[in-house]
């Protein structure tokens, strides 16, 4: 019987366990025998879903110390075999993934969205070019399948309950982590970017402005986002980049001030259904995919915008008092 081990991210533990469908689109109904790995405790639903779940008695699995995980990922393969190791493309996973693959001197499909299968072969699909190619890569030869796979692409399509053994492990030469937890900082409660229907995301054209975008998205009940040239420049978090380094959004509108539209920032903004760009160059790539163009300056805009919302709100205000 196949075995697959999957690693489950503390910090992503459903999208993790979503992942056991990565191996049932692989050997299909010849079903295959699945392992967990998880860093820390959380091991969610897991121990209903897997056959197995590893338990490592001999230290501390903190789900940052990636080296440390790539070291358990090598051992128990040494002893289990695995036929395939899949980790969730998160944060960590992304780090974890490349160690463990080079320790077992197998090759690596990063950012896997898609599974299909050619006779024996294993075909993994993954965006190429800031997601304007899809590249099928092909697994052949000896060693485990090993991929890191995107969240929330899979679903564990009708899940089969089963009650996971626990395997204590006492991992070799696991050495104290170099790595050290000095302060934990909750995530601000803010919204993610990716739920709201409409984005007012600012670039390097509205950088002085940006406190502006604020107002407007509050108008228009979305949020605001912004390029990586914002971002860098330390004038808005991290977490409202759009782009490949960034967040794929899908608002319903898209409204971009000041971006240039580099292939990197459009690879985030594909499934936008309607994109207003408002640029001092009408030659700006962004303005060739947008479905309306304001030439001209992003403040002059913003405020003209929310002048005519505030007059707007006034005048229903009025009428509905009459
Ligand atoms: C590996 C890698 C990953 C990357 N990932 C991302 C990513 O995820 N997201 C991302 O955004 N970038 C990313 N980048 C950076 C990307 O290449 C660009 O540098 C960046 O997108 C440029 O940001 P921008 O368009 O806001 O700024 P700029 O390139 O500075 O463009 C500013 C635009 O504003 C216009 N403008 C200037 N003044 C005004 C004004 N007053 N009013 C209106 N318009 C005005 C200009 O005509 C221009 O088009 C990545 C780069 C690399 C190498």
């Amino acid at each position: 019987m196949k075995r697959v081990l999957v690693y489950i991210d503390e910090d992503a533990v459903e999208d993790s366990i979503d992942l056991l469908e990565v191996g049932r689109l692989i050997y299909g109904d010849k079903g295959f025998c699945s392992y967990a790995l998880a860093a820390g405790v959380r091991y969610g639903a897991a121990g209903s879903l897997f056959d197995y779940m590893f338990q490592v008695k001999n230290g501390a699995l903190p789900n940052y110390d990636t080296a440390t995980i790539a070291r358990c990922i090598e051992f128990l393969h040494r002893i289990y075999c695995f036929d395939a190791i899949v980790v969730p493309a998160t944060h960590c996973g992304r780090m974890i993934a490349p160690r463990a693959a080079m320790r077992l001197h197998a090759g690596l499909v990063a950012d896997v969205t898609g599974i299909g299968t050619d006779g024996d072969e294993v075909l993994m699909v993954r965006p190429a070019f800031s997601g304007r190619m899809l590249a099928t890569v092909v697994c052949r030869g000896s060693g485990p399948v090993m991929m890191s796979v995107r969240p929330r692409v899979f679903t564990y399509e009708e899940p089969v309950l089963k009650s996971a053994e626990i395997i204590d492990v006492d991992v070799q030469d696991m050495k104290t982590p170099g790595i050290q937890l000095i302060e934990r900082r909750e995530k601000s409660e803010a919204r993610d970017i990716r739920t709201s229907e409409v984005l007012i995301s600012g670039g390097g054209g509205v950088i002085r402005d940006f406190h502006l975008l604020e107002r407007l998205a509050e108008a228009l009940h979305g949020m605001v986002a912004a390029s990586r040239k914002v971002v860098d420049m330390g004038k808005a978090p991290r977490a409202i980049q759009v782009g490949q380094s960034g967040k794929i959004v899908s608002p319903r509108l898209y409204i971009a001030l000041g971006i240039s539209g580099s292939a990197q920032h459009v690879a985030g903004i594909r499934d936008a259904e309607y994109i207003i760009s408002v640029n001092t160059n009408r030659q700006a790539p962004i303005c060739s995919m947008s479905d309306i163009v304001v030439e001209g300056d992003s403040r002059a805009f913003v405020e003209g915008l929310l002048n005519r919302i505030e007059a707007s709100n006034t005048q229903n205000s009025g009428d509905q008092k009459r």
